[in-house]
């Protein structure tokens, strides 16, 4: 019966469209382009227009702004992540270390 329960929770809905796990930690891809926008800004103000998040629809609802989500924080900023190494390579590097694709830091500052 627990193990029922247990399970149940662990349904697989709410999984991200690109790695396939669970968005544990929902932002969506438009507050998290916020997010790193701000930090690319304090080195490249015109890289930092760049950013910008795509509505990926999917059944998580985002825990900032309150949107359907389908793609995980995991997957986005790597997705920037390797943007940033093609145009700055330092920005890159910093933005790896701030942000370390591990987005609990991140789901406390939005
Ligand atoms: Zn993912
Ligand atoms: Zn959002």
């Amino acid at each position: 019966m627990y193990l029922g329960v247990k399970l149940y929770m662990h349904a697989p809905f709410n999984r991200c469209v690109e790695c396939d796990e669970i968005i544990s930690n929902p932002l969506c891809s438009e507050c998290l382009a916020e997010c790193m926008k701000s930090m690319v800004q304090e080195y490249n103000p015109a890289l930092a227009e760049e950013i910008s998040g795509f509505a990926i629809e999917g059944d998580t609802t985002c825990i900032s702004c309150g949107q359907g989500m389908g793609l995980c924080a995991h997957c986005f900023s790597r997705e920037i992540y390797e943007y940033l190494q093609e145009k700055d390579a330092a920005i890159a590097k910093e933005f790896s270390s701030r942000f370390d694709f591990n987005l609990r830091t991140l789901a406390d500052f939005a």
